[in-house]
């Protein structure tokens, strides 16, 4: 059970212009198979605190644990997915989920069922033999979300996955993402700074405010019946 806690978590930047808090005081959990959002405006320390939980970014202070262990690099348990398109435009779809399984060490049968496994789960089963150039801004994050699912990771963190992309596919695909973890006993922390997707997508929202990073408001928002 992968859940997510933080703990007096503090993140400070050393700047030529002095020190930046980018993140302070941050204690919250995520419970497992839990979805939270992580909300605020441009610069108040989401990806930052993102990237802390993901054992990207080193805290100045406090403890971040995943799943009962502290985190203090990156870890498999632990998958990613940012906002800018990290497809490989020279691989196939197919390969491009293939990769991040061989990078992870699964062997050669093993990548390819789970790669065809994830490419389907995102509605990609059609496009396993196409390159990225081929496909639109929202596919090519559809690409990216199933090479982070196929790994199987206990805890999903989102950021901004969908921000480049217009309003409509955002939508889609922030609907696609809730019925994936639905389906899925994925602990998932998604970064946003749209109010209305936070709380169209998830069960809790954390509001963030600008300088000194802190969270200000914690939301639990009622599910309709499914
Ligand atoms: P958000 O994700 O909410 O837009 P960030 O976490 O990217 O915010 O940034 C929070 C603050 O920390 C900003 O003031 C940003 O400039 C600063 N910051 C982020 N990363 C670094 C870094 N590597 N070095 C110095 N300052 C940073
Ligand atoms: P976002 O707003 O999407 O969170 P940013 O554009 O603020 O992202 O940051 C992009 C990258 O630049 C991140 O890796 C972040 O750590 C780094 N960064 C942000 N602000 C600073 C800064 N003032 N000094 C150095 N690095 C920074």
């Amino acid at each position: 059970m992968s859940e997510i806690n933080l703990e007096n978590v503090e993140v400070a930047f050393d700047t030529p212009a002095g020190t930046v808090v980018a993140v302070s005081g941050v204690t919250q959990r995520v419970p497992a198979q839990g979805f939270v959002s992580l909300v605020g405006p441009s610069g108040c320390g989401k990806s930052t605190l993102l990237s802390v939980i993901a054992g990207l970014t080193k805290a100045t202070g406090g403890q971040v644990q995943v799943g009962g262990k502290v985190v203090n690099g990156p870890d498999r348990g632990i998958g990613v997915v940012f906002q800018e398109d990290s497809t490989l435009p020279w691989r196939t779809v197919l390969d491009n989920v293939r990769f991040a399984l061989q990078v992870a060490g699964v062997d050669k049968e093993g990548q390819l069922e789970r790669a065809r496994w994830a490419i389907e789960l995102v509605g990609l089963k059609g496009f396993a033999d196409a390159y990225p150039s081929m496909l639109s801004g929202g596919m090519r994050q559809r690409v990216a979300l199933a090479r982070t699912l196929a790994l199987e990771p206990g805890v999903v963190l989102m950021d901004e996955p969908f921000a480049a992309l217009d309003q409509q596919t955002r939508i889609f695909l922030g609907a696609e993402v809730r019925s994936i973890w639905q389906r899925s006993a994925q602990t998932v922390l998604f970064v946003t700074h749209d109010i209305s997707e936070a709380i169209l997508l998830s069960e809790q929202v954390w509001v963030m405010s600008y300088r000194p990073g802190q969270i200000i408001d914690v939301i639990d928002v009622d599910l309709p019946a499914e």
